[in-house]
C-alpha cells in the first residue's frame, strides 16, 4: 500500500510538473518552432536605397500576430512583427488578421472540415478565455480585444476602422510622429460561428476585412484545401452580401476557384486576395490560376504577395521580389501589394524590421521608385482609403 501511495505521490507531482512546464514554457516554444525568420535577406540596403525606403509608406495585409503569446508593444526576439520592429521598419498600415480554426496535420491539398483542431491546443496552452474553447466566434473577438488593448496602452498604435481615422494616422506620419495603423479581419468566416448576425457584432468590433474560407470547406463554401471544391452555398451568398453591404472588404485568400468566381459574379467591389502568390510564377496548390487573378484586377481588386516559400517557390528575399516583379507585369502595377503572412506558422526571410531588404531587391529587379512606392503600401493605402466606411 506504502509503494503504490508513493508511486500515486510520485505521479501526481510530476503530472503537475508537466502541466506548469507546458504553461510556461509552452506558448513561447510553440511560437519559436512555428514563426521563424530564416534565409538569405539579400544584400545589405545601400545608403540611397535606405533613405528612399524612409520616404515610403508601407502597407501590409496580412500578419497573425494576434494569434500569438506576447505583448504586440514589446520587442521580441521570436516572430515576425511587433510594435518596435514595425517602427524600425517604417511599416504604416498593417492588417491583422485573426485565425480561428486550424485542421491537425494541416496540408495545402486537402483537409477535412472534421480534422481536430490546433487552435483549440493553442488557446488551452495559451490560456485563452473559457468561452473560446467552443466558440470561433469568441476566438476572433478575444484577438481582436487584445489588439484593442494594445492600442489603448500605445500613442504609437492605432486601430483604424475608417477611412478619416486611416488619414489622421498617415497625416500623424507624415507630421513625423512614429505611429502605426492597424486594421482587423478574420481569416476564414467559420468565425461567423453560422449566424449572419455576427457580421454585424464583428463589424461592430472593429473587423474591417473578412476572408471567406481557411483550409477547411466551411458553411459558406469550398476552400482551396478543403475537399469539396464547392462554389458559394446560399448561407455564404448570404454573408458575402451582408459584409458587402456593410463596407467590409472581402478576401478570397484560401477559397476554392469556384467561390472567386461566385463572389466576382455576386458583387461589383473590388476584392483582396490577402496572402498568395502567382500561379504562373510558382505552381503550387497554395496559389489560384492567373485566369482569376486577371479577373480581381481587371476589377479594381489588390492581391498581397507572400513572403514564405510555397507562395513564391524560394526562400531569400530575391523570391518575394520576382513574384511582384511577376505580378506588376502580369496584372498591372495597381494591382500589387504586400501580403507577408507573418506569424502565421511560416518561415520568413525577412522580419518587419528587415523591409529595406525587401526594398532593395525590389530596385535590383529593375523597378522604379513610382513602382516601388505603389507596391510596398501606396496601392494597399489608396483601396483602403476608397474602400473603407467614412463617418461623414
Ligand atoms: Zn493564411
Amino acid at each position: 500500500m506504502t509503494a503504490i501511495r508513493y508511486l500515486l505521490t510520485f505521479i501526481t507531482a510530476a503530472s503537475l510538473l508537466v502541466i506548469v512546464a507546458i504553461y510556461t514554457f509552452g506558448p513561447e516554444a510553440l511560437e519559436r518552432a512555428q514563426n521563424r525568420v530564416a534565409g538569405d535577406k539579400g544584400a545589405e540596403p545601400s545608403e540611397s536605397t535606405q533613405t528612399l525606403h524612409a520616404s515610403l509608406e508601407i502597407a501590409d495585409l496580412h500578419a497573425d500576430t494576434l494569434l500569438w503569446y506576447r505583448s504586440m508593444l514589446e520587442r521580441s526576439d521570436r516572430g515576425q512583427v511587433d510594435l518596435p520592429r514595425m517602427l524600425d521598419g517604417n511599416m504604416a498600415v498593417q492588417m491583422l488578421t485573426t485565425v480561428t480554426k486550424s485542421p491537425s496535420g494541416q496540408n495545402y491539398d486537402s483537409n477535412s472540415a472534421e480534422a481536430g483542431d490546433n487552435i483549440t491546443l493553442l488557446a488551452l496552452v495559451q490560456r485563452w478565455p473559457l468561452q473560446t474553447r467552443n466558440s470561433l466566434f469568441a476566438r476572433a473577438m478575444y484577438q481582436a480585444e487584445r489588439l484593442h488593448d494594445f492600442a489603448e496602452d500605445s500613442e504609437a498604435l492605432t486601430v483604424v476602422t475608417s477611412a478619416e481615422e486611416l488619414k489622421y494616422v498617415l497625416a500623424a506620419r507624415e507630421s513625423g510622429q512614429e505611429t502605426v495603423a492597424a486594421l482587423l479581419g478574420t481569416e476564414g468566416s467559420h468565425a461567423l460561428d453560422g449566424d449572419l448576425d455576427n457580421i454585424q457584432h464583428l463589424f461592430d468590433a472593429g473587423f474591417r476585412m473578412m476572408s471567406l474560407q481557411h483550409f477547411f470547406d466551411n458553411k459558406l463554401g469550398g476552400s482551396l484545401h478543403g475537399e469539396s471544391n464547392a462554389g458559394l452555398t446560399e448561407f455564404g451568398r448570404q454573408a458575402v452580401l451582408s459584409m458587402d453591404a456593410m463596407g467590409i472588404m472581402i478576401d478570397v485568400s484560401h477559397s476554392s476557384p469556384q467561390v472567386v468566381d461566385d463572389v466576382l459574379n455576386l458583387i461589383d467591389s473590388p476584392l483582396i486576395v490577402s496572402h498568395t502568390g502567382f500561379k504562373g510564377h510558382c505552381n503550387r496548390k497554395r496559389n489560384i490560376s492567373d485566369d482569376l487573378m486577371h479577373r480581381i484586377a481587371e476589377r479594381g481588386g489588390l492581391i498581397g504577395v507572400g513572403f514564405w516559400s510555397e507562395a513564391v517557390c524560394g526562400e531569400d528575399t530575391d523570391a518575394i521580389a520576382d513574384a511582384i516583379a511577376y505580378g506588376v507585369q502580369t496584372f498591372g502595377l495597381d494591382a500589387i501589394a504586400l501580403g507577408s503572412d507573418w506569424d502565421g506558422a511560416v518561415t520568413t526571410p525577412i522580419a518587419v524590421n528587415d523591409l529595406a531588404f525587401l526594398t532593395s531587391a525590389l530596385l535590383a529587379r529593375g523597378l522604379t521608385e513610382e513602382q516601388v512606392r505603389a507596391v510596398m503600401g501606396g496601392n494597399t493605402i489608396r483601396y483602403f482609403l476608397n474602400q473603407l466606411p467614412t463617418t461623414d
